[in-house]
């Protein structure tokens, strides 16, 4: 590709703790504007560590990331205006309305607050949330709070998502909803960087998946490039493959005779 990357990741290696083990062992990718990225792996593996290094969250990490070009250590402020997250566990703030907690992210982003204001109820409205814009979060359903994630995360138009784990709670019209979204965004040369151990979505969202195994990636292609690599026909079988992992069956037999115990 002649494009220059929009993220790239060189040699990351990461601990929690001083003597912690390795999370991750030496990771590279590059991403490329455009491209929906499925981000699949065990859990544990280390896909939102992943995730929250590349959002500044984490800074402990050995290696290098770039984002939009530049060290993200070095100008942590400014290309975080341009990216959107949806996290694996809502950080949302609880007593607010959504109206107030949108406003607050709204303003961080430096929009008007009338725009805000309109967008987020369009927004809600189309997630059928609408009747709840000034009631406080704490209220919410999981899958609306999932919704008011979806919505603060893009609200400001970034250039790049990252998704960890979107799909929590959503109902099935709404899975269809965002996967549209995803898509059409992409198509605007926007980034998605799309983190899930759900692969019946990546597999059919994704332009490339990288499989995240150890601390390392052991696979980078398409969904059709992996199964050539694999004797397997589903992700799901590509990703048993590449993880090592055939005891389902074992394991759930022990589960059984674990209920079975006297
Ligand atoms: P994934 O998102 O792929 O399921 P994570 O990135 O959340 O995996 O976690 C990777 C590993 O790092 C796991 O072994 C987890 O226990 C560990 N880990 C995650 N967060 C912390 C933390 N704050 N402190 C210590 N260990 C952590
Ligand atoms: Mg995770």
């Amino acid at each position: 590709m002649d494009k220059n990357p929009v993220i790239e990741i060189n040699d990351l290696r990461m601990s929690y703790g001083k003597d912690g083990k390795d999370i991750l062992k030496g990771i590279n990718i590059k991403v490329y504007p455009g491209e929906i990225i499925g981000y699949i792996g065990p859990n544990g593996a280390g896909k939102s560590t992943t995730v929250k290094i590349l959002l500044g969250i984490l800074n402990e990490f050995r290696g290098e990331v770039k984002i939009f070009g530049k060290n993200i250590l070095e100008d942590n402020v400014q290309y975080k205006r341009k990216i959107g997250y949806v996290p694996e566990t809502a950080e949302i703030y609880d007593n607010l309305t959504a109206h107030e907690y949108l406003g607050f992210l709204g303003e961080i982003y430096g929009m008007d607050i009338e725009e805000i204001d309109d967008k987020a109820k369009k927004m809600m409205t189309l997630f059928n949330i609408e009747g709840s814009y000034n009631s406080r979060i704490s209220s919410y359903s999981k899958g609306m709070k999932q919704k008011l994630l979806i919505i603060a995360s893009l609200i400001h138009n970034p250039d790049i998502l990252f998704l960890d784990e979107p799909l929590s709670g959503l109902d099935a019209n709404s899975v269809m909803i965002l996967k549209e979204i995803l898509s059409q965004l992409a198509d605007q040369g926007k980034t998605i960087f799309y983190s899930s151990h759900i692969m019946e979505v990546v597999e059919k969202i994704s332009d490339r998946i990288l499989l995240l195994n150890d601390g390392q990636v052991v696979a980078d292609g398409s969904f059709e490039e992996l199964k050539e690599m694999s004797k397997e026909g589903s992700l799901e079988g590509i990703f048993n493959q590449l993880t090592g992992f055939n005891q389902h069956k074992d394991i759930a037999n022990q589960f059984i005779n674990i209920l079975k115990e006297v």
